[in-house]
């Protein structure tokens, strides 16, 4: 069974299309932190997410302003641009990779997810190298699948013997899709994503129709 490491410094890594970033994102995060006590998280953007590949999705340079935006009340949160630096597909174990290298063989990387993304994480590229390689976090939201995330998390424990914590973070239902579609419709989302980023998305004329 491999174990946390007191000693060692412990830093999440929230991938995400952020499409626009929000405050379930951002409680995420933060409970994320408080819960598993971690000493940062890096935020990393996506480039090209390898499951939205034939959608569309705001231009990379306003989804990084964004997230910055948002984060930068938040000492302990950082915006990394690495996939946005890369070429080609941002596929998540190249970005580990990359991270641990950065951070020093010292660091322990949590991933961190929502419960649909962890569900289907078995499909992902090299998910043997991830799941072997790195911890995750899942937190849930409202409607969530209990049973079928406790038996997911279960049988990745044992089979790639995988530090999976599942926190009970702040329980808020909103996704990024609805958000677009109140935008797009003239409805506000001021309730939904930080006050910055609603300036910056009027401000640069985003998610109209
Ligand atoms: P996203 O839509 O921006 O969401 C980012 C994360 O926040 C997701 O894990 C999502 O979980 C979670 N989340 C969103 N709203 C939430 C809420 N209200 N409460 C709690 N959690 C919430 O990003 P994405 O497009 O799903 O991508 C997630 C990451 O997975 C990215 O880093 C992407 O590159 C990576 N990915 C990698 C591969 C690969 O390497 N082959 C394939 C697919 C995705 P849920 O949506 O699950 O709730």
């Amino acid at each position: 069974m491999k174990i946390e490491k007191r000693t060692m410094k412990k830093t999440g890594i929230l991938g995400g299309t952020f499409d626009p970033v929000h405050l379930g994102h951002l409680g995420l995060a933060g409970d994320a932190m408080e819960q598993v006590g971690l000493d940062e998280i890096i935020l990393i953007p996506a480039k090209l997410q390898p499951f939205k590949l034939d959608k569309k999705i705001t231009p990379g340079k306003d989804r990084l302003a964004m997230l910055r935006l948002a984060t930068e009340d938040f000492p302990d949160f950082k915006v990394s641009d690495y996939e946005m630096t890369q070429e080609g597909v941002s596929y998540t174990y190249l970005t580990m990779r990359a991270m641990q290298q950065q951070e020093g063989p010292d660091a322990h990387l949590y991933f961190i997810t929502g419960t649909d993304t962890f569900l289907k994480i078995e499909t992902w590229k090299e998910a043997t190298e991830l799941l072997s390689s790195y911890s995750f976090i899942v937190g849930t939201r409202p409607g969530y699948r209990r049973e079928e995330l406790e038996t997911c998390i279960e049988r990745i424990c044992c089979v790639y013997n995988t530090v999976v914590r599942n926190i009970d973070n702040v329980q808020l239902d909103i996704s990024s899709t609805d958000i677009r579609k109140r935008l797009e419709t003239g409805t506000s989302a001021e309730d939904l994503i930080p006050r910055k980023v609603e300036r910056y998305i009027i401000d640069h004329g985003l998610y109209r129709e």
